[in-house]
């Protein structure tokens, strides 16, 4: 407890703000946090509001429930409408509206949906139920890949013949680079504390190289994400870019070798769509060739029906932050927690549910 409390601490959190001021001066800067958590993390602690109104901190892509394209929910309610089929997903997903349905509304029908809090609870309804196809909803970044990757390796191990995976997983790096080339200006990244521990900050180095913009990896207590933001400040305000890593306690330069490896392993990198962005090349993760009876999408052959997004669901522009949850419509509205319309109201990592919670 009293590691938390030191990074909590709000005399040296406003100490850290007041410095951030004084290096900002009144010069604009727009800062965004990649991270859900971070995005969660800043509305629930109100960083925001302690910090000079020159500072516009916008939301990234970095809630994989909400970048993950209306496409993969179809896809997964089409396979929980097979017979002898059990769906594992973690909770976040059941209540994200597909085109025309949602796994929360399937599960309703009688669909066999169920949440899982591992990957190995998914293997183990495989091992206690051989006569039904267990699959298992694979979305989430670096973080999560590894216990996915983890649960295909240990089902080949094992000969666990009926579980599979409908994999979305997605990598943060290629979207920075999307980022930085498309229309939202952005002066500096905080980058994601968790992703990190995994990839390591050097990973970052060939998009630093590419696009030199000012960065710090940081943690997810509010003195962490300050000292980030300070640490921005100073590399904007200077003219200075740097690749800096704030959440040193945690994040190596090389990451979780051993993990990465596994991922390197199972999968391999492959295009992938992100809601909000599109296509961007390299950015996902794809089940090697080598373990294809564990890809749902390779094992099952199912009709999808035909895409349809929301109607006037602007969560394509909020996930690129070039607006803010307020300026959708239907905001607090049409749509709130208990009734989404859009991802990033469903997620606890989403930015409009962050700010129907916690406040603008
Ligand atoms: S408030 Fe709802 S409808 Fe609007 S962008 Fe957010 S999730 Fe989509």
């Amino acid at each position: 407890m009293k590691y938390i409390t030191e990074y909590r601490d709000r005399e040296k959190a406003n100490a850290i703000a007041n410095r951030i001021v004084a290096v900002a001066k009144d010069q604009s800067m727009t800062i965004m946090e990649v991270c859900g958590t971070h995005t969660m993390a800043l509305a629930r602690f109100g960083i925001r509001q302690i910090l000079p109104q020159n500072i516009n901190l916008i939301s990234g892509p970095g809630c994989p429930v909400c970048v993950t394209p209306n496409r993969y929910l179809d896809h997964a309610i089409a396979l929980a409408r097979q017979d002898n089929t059990i769906i594992c997903t973690f909770g976040d997903m059941i209540k994200v509206p597909g085109s025309t349905s949602s796994l929360e509304s399937e599960r309703a029908r009688g669909q066999d949906i169920r949440i899982v809090y591992s990957t190995l609870d998914a293997l183990e309804l495989a091992r206690n139920n051989i006569d039904k196809e267990i699959i298992f909803l694979g979305v989430g970044f670096e973080t999560t890949a590894p216990t996915i990757a983890a649960s295909i390796d240990i089902a080949s191990r094992q000969s666990i013949s009926n579980y599979s995976v409908l994999c979305a997983n997605k990598v943060v790096p290629p979207a920075l680079l999307a980022l930085l080339s498309g229309r939202t200006e952005i002066d500096g990244f905080i980058l994601p504390g968790h992703v990190s521990t995994i990839i390591g900050s050097e990973s970052y180095t060939p998009i630093f190289e590419k696009h030199p913009v000012a960065c710090s990896i940081a943690g997810f207590e509010p003195s962490d994400m300050l000292e980030a933001i300070y640490e921005l400040a100073v590399q904007i305000s200077s003219g200075d870019p740097k690749l800096h890593n704030s959440y040193r306690r945690v994040v190596t330069a090389n990451g979780n070798i051993k993990a990465k490896a596994l991922l390197n392993r199972i999968f391999e990198a492959s295009d992938a769509e992100w809601r909000g962005i599109g296509n961007i090349p390299e950015s996902g993760l794809s089940i090697r060739d080598e373990f294809s009876s564990y890809d749902a999408a390779k094992k099952f052959n199912v009709t999808i029906e035909e895409t349809v997004e929301p109607a006037g669901c602007r969560c394509g522009e909020i996930l690129t932050g070039n607006i803010k949850p307020a300026d959708c419509p239907l905001f607090g509205n049409n749509c709130t927690p208990s009734h989404p319309i859009g991802a990033c109201m469903v997620s606890s990592e989403g930015t409009c549910a962050a700010h129907f919670k916690y406040g603008s």
